[in-house]
């Protein structure tokens, strides 16, 4: 028999109505193990914290997503959405399971070429391509997705004269019932903008129109949305047809599918209310596939899902600094890992499971990350069991955004490693010290020495 962990003693309030006099229980076991290796093992070898990454959770959220749409659809391809995570690993299991690249950026299609991603096989979405940029994407025979008119007529001016076709779609914002509306990206539907669009680059015969796209918004919780959003899409499809006798080839839906974890005054928890991929797949491919057209010009249909797609994949592992009581009496814990590395506690409220056995008593928490910063909160109220200094935890989906919008500030970011299908464990970005931090820095002559 293990000795028990030692937890001091606590005095609860008890309330009358709620759910059991000991409070609501968050967890119903430790979590000690992910894919069957052990988390302190992972701590032990790779320090802590450390990020996380389920190879076999990645590859079945994708075969999930597209047995959805494919039994529902003969045309499907999906596109990984780099800045969800643009970890090179994590893009080359995508890519192996077929998935193209979506790219917003020049870095990221860089990114996109140097993995191995054929030219044909990137899109190229976002409000910032250069000049040059979209030189790189013509020469490649990249689909390049107009964002502005200005980008319209960069392309126009730089295809003047060419041998060059440039294989492009627009991207388009349109109402869909949600609200706000995301219209700052792409010509608006309802106002016409996005049919002037289309009739001007139909009038350049230097442009091919292979496309349209749209991406309504993130985290959405109606598929009824993208319903509506692919309905308007195969209008102006038709619309084109109609007017220039020219196929669009194909609509692209996005990306914006929730992932299960729960948002930030949500009520109830994510699981119980996002729609399953079946639930947007019916959505998107029944409204296309009622429209009317037919056989031979359905149009192939893409998706650019990111969060929903690697947010469970990924874990954080943490530990335990210090527990403190704050001046109302709270009970705080701050652990090793913060909103520096932890950036999408912002809006959700992550699930945190202790990683060793605990007893049954619970206590309304505020968890803390280790930055001298008091907007650090990873969390500002979490029913957690007693933690002890340097006990371990694990924060569940945490695999989308993160791993890229994380910063270097006060403490520098740690490793991140890959559990593969047989479980052996790799390094997939190595941690940063303050060799990799300083590597870009310069001190002037005049700056390298002081004495004090
Ligand atoms: C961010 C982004 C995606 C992925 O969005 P998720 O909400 O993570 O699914 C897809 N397409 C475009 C154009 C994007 O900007």
């Amino acid at each position: 028999m293990s000795k028990k962990t030692y937890e001091r003693p606590f005095i609860q309030q008890l309330n009358t109505g709620s759910m059991n006099k000991f409070g609501t229980r968050t967890e119903f076991g430790p979590v000690d193990r992910i894919d069957n290796v052990s988390v302190k093992g992972l701590i032990k070898e790779y320090g802590s914290p450390l990020f996380v990454i389920s190879e076999s959770t990645m590859r079945s959220t994708y075969k999930n997503a597209l047995r959805a749409f494919k039994t529902r659809y003969p045309k499907i391809q999906f596109a990984w959405s780099y800045k969800t995570n643009y970890i090179n690993a994590v893009c080359n299991v995508f890519h192996q399971e077929g998935a193209w690249a979506e790219v917003v950026s020049i870095f990221e299609y860089q990114k996109a070429i140097r993995n191995g991603v054929p030219g044909d096989k990137i899109i190229f979405n976002g409000p910032e391509k250069s000049k040059e940029d979209l030189k790189t994407a013509v020469e490649n025979n990249s689909l390049i997705h107009i964002d502005h008119f200005d980008e319209l007529y960069m392309l126009a001016e730089l295809l003047e004269g060419g041998s060059k076709k440039a294989r492009v779609a627009i991207r388009m914002n349109m109402d869909t019932g949600v609200y706000p509306m995301w219209d700052r990206f792409g010509f608006n539907y309802e106002n016409g903008q996005a049919w002037n669009a289309i009739n001007k680059i139909m009038s350049h015969d230097e442009m091919i129109l292979e496309g349209l796209h749209c991406h309504i918004g993130t985290y959405m919780l109606s598929a009824n949305a993208y319903s509506v959003a692919a309905w308007k899409l195969c209008d102006l499809v038709n619309h084109t047809k109609l007017k220039w006798n020219h196929t669009i080839k194909y609509i692209d839906l996005g990306g914006g599918f929730a992932s299960a974890n729960t948002l930030k005054g949500s009520y109830l928890q994510g699981a119980d209310i996002i729609p399953s991929f079946d639930d947007y797949a019916e959505a998107i491919t029944s409204t296309v596939l009622n429209f009317g057209f037919k056989k031979e010009d359905l149009p192939l249909i893409i998706l650019e899902t990111g969060r929903a797609m690697v947010d469970d994949a990924g874990y954080l592992l943490g530990s335990v600094i210090a527990n403190k009581t704050l001046s109302d009496g709270r009970r705080a814990t701050i652990f090793d890992f913060g909103v520096n590395i932890l950036f999408t506690a912002f809006w959700y409220n992550h699930k945190i499971s202790p990683a060793q056995p605990f007893s049954h008593h619970t206590e309304e928490t505020v968890c803390y990350g280790p930055l001298c910063m008091n907007i650090d909160v990873v969390n500002d109220n979490i029913s957690l069991p007693l933690l002890n200094q340097g006990d371990n935890v694990v924060v569940h989906r945490v695999g989308a955004y993160n791993m890229t919008q994380w910063m270097q500030f006060i403490q520098m970011r740690p490793k991140v490693v890959l559990i593969d299908l047989k479980g052996d464990v790799h390094i997939i970005r190595e941690n940063e010290t303050v060799d990799t931090i300083e590597a870009p820095e310069r001190k002037p002559e005049h700056l390298t020495k002081f004495s004090l």
